[in-house]
């Protein structure tokens, strides 16, 4: 079951504004979403963090929390691959 969000978010396929979220994770500290595009059925993640802008470090925890998201992105992709 998809639900439309319109949060503006533009597929990477098609460009088209419109996906459903299909699946909604919290790992690490981070919110995962798979979405799908209503438009073409095109399948993506989104990942939500925070940041603190003016912060000095900013920069540097964004660059921290992508290397985990690299892999947490793989962790959460390989969850929903078919077994077999
Ligand atoms: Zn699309």
């Amino acid at each position: 079951m998809t639900k439309a969000t319109g949060d503006g978010l533009e597929c990477p396929a098609c460009g088209q504004d419109g996906s459903g979220v299909t699946n909604s994770r919290v790992y690490n500290g981070t919110i995962h979403r798979r979405r799908q595009c209503r438009s073409c059925g095109h399948r993506y993640s989104t990942v939500e963090t925070h940041f603190r802008p003016g912060d000095a470090e900013t920069i540097a925890h964004l660059q921290e929390r992508v290397a985990k998201l690299t892999k947490a992105v793989a962790a959460f992709l390989d969850d929903e691959s078919p077994k077999g």
